[in-house]
């Protein structure tokens, strides 16, 4: 008689079911370098195809092969494919292997790491990476952390401290400052907690798109006289359309004179202060009252891994403590427990997947991979900027820089598009001011210097199409 009530399965179907698995995530790791960047993603038809894919839940399971196939041969080609080395679009993301390893260990014993009292040893070892967070960033000791599930829920979760800190109930005066240039997850993290739009103040940026610290001033000064409450700066780290990062160190100044309280967005950035030659490029940093890290960017993690620091861990846990007669006592003070510094109980075990990575690799490969994607920028910047007709708009601050094509946004465009159908690099656009910008973020760990010859190869064979275009529009007679 079958037990379909029975969902154990025996020990040689999971390992079938494995093997099958990693035969078949192995091939594409072989192939990885070999994907047109881009990927099948067109609008119009993506929406036909995903009409076409809803299902009902099955009544009966099915084998594992088919859809393994479905996944890798028609699901996987529809995407962008950021796990290529010629991914430089947006903000690169990694999926560097160990951490897979440790999603299959973790999702398997699957024990609770909500809290100390149900895994101590499990919860110690994410203990230990925040700590090796704490010291790469030199922040003190007393700071404190929590994994979050990404730069913006990190953000969300620094600028609820600071609320908590400085405004206590009395949330709708408190006025938080940031730049034209900030991510626009610092707008939705602050309305999240409860700061609504018109209390966000976007303050312009100079000419290397770094927030004005004058202009943080007067806007300062502006808001205290209308009888509002100033509590939070929350500066870049590297900002996402040109990779600047703020005056770190001078609004650190500012927000220590005026009480206020200073978040660094890291989420693009933060993880080249582990290099420390690479340190006085974020110079202030380690002032921070809290600190957006984002290992799914920076460190190669697959997505799903963030993280928050703050200086003094009492903000965090002034914000998340609670307790439940239901449950033992909350873990000592010095001890570390995950739902008491963050907002989820259950959960999963992000801090596993940075550990194994950081000891199966060291950290010495890891901050030397770190170091070579700020100098292949460097250097493709230096030889994009020798292709005639190219403008560049920024130069890399850490490893992002944008150009234009002259001061011609069709032109521009049309680089764009034309480089990224050429298939081996894939770079995204921005506007900036209501002008259009290339722009090239190399942080995949990918991504080497045969995809940097690539990439300057490509952009220069854009450019004289898109200048050949341009200067027939020039020609062209008016009718
Ligand atoms: C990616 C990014 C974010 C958002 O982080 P997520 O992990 O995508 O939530 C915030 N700020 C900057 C500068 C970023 O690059």
């Amino acid at each position: 008689m079958s037990d379909d009530a029975n969902l154990e399965l025996a020990p040689d179907v999971m390992r079938a079911l494995l093997d099958a698995t990693s035969a078949r995530v192995l091939d594409h790791l072989a192939h990885v370098g070999a994907q047109a960047s881009p990927g099948e993603v067109e609008p119009d038809a993506a929406r036909v195809f995903c009409k076409a894919m809803r299902e009902r839940a099955p009544e009966h399971g099915t084998d594992l092969a088919p859809l393994l196939d479905r996944y890798f041969e028609e699901w996987l080609p529809r995407t962008l494919v950021t796990n290529g080395p010629g991914y430089m679009a947006y903000v690169p993301g990694g999926g560097i292997f160990p951490a897979a390893l440790a999603d299959l260990l973790s999702n398997t014993t699957n024990r609770f790491t909500g809290a100390w009292f149900a895994s101590p040893a499990l919860v110690q070892l994410e203990a230990n990476v925040l700590e090796w967070f704490r010291e790469w960033m030199t922040f003190p000791e007393g700071a404190g952390g929590v994994f979050t599930t990404g730069g913006s829920t990190a953000t969300f979760n620094a600028i609820a401290c600071a609320r908590e800190r400085l405004l206590g109930p009395n949330i709708r005066g408190g006025v938080v400052y940031t730049s034209t240039q900030a991510h626009h997850s610092v707008r939705k993290s602050a309305r999240l907690a409860g700061i609504a739009a018109d209390r966000v103040r976007l303050l312009p940026v100079d000419e290397d798109f770094r927030l004005r610290v004058d202009a943080l001033a007067t806007a300062i000064a502006a808001d205290r006289a209308a009888g509002l409450v100033p509590f939070l700066v929350v500066s870049s780290a590297g900002t996402t359309n040109t990779g600047a990062v703020d005056p770190l160190s001078a609004i650190a100044d500012v927000c220590a004179r005026e009480g206020l309280w200073h978040h660094v967005d890291g989420a693009y950035g933060a993880f080249f202060h582990i290099c420390p030659e690479l340190r006085p490029l974020l110079d202030g940093l380690s002032r921070a009252d809290s600190l957006t890290l984002d290992p799914h960017k920076g460190l190669f993690l697959p997505y799903g891994t963030g993280a928050l620091l703050v200086r003094d861990a009492r903000d965090l846990r002034r914000l998340h403590g609670a307790s439940a007669d239901y449950m033992p006592d909350a873990a000592p003070i010095e001890i570390y427990d995950p739902s008491a510094h963050g907002p989820d109980l259950s959960r999963g075990f992000p801090g596993l997947r940075v550990w194994l990575t950081v000891k199966l690799f060291g950290a010495a490969r890891l901050r030397a991979a770190i170091a070579e994607k700020r100098a292949l920028a460097v250097e493709a910047c230096e030889r994009i900027s020798r292709i005639p007709g190219i403008v560049i708009v920024a130069a890399p601050q850490l490893s992002l820089f944008a150009f234009r094509v002259r001061d011609d946004d069709e032109a521009t465009r049309r680089l764009l598009r034309d480089v990224n159908a050429r298939g081996r690099v894939l770079l995204s656009g921005c506007t900036i001011d209501g002008r259009d910008v290339a722009r090239v973020c190399v942080l995949s760990f990918r991504t080497r210097r045969a995809q940097i010859d690539e990439l300057v190869e490509d952009v220069s064979q854009s450019a004289s199409v898109a200048s050949a275009f341009s200067s027939a529009q020039q020609r062209k007679p008016v009718e």
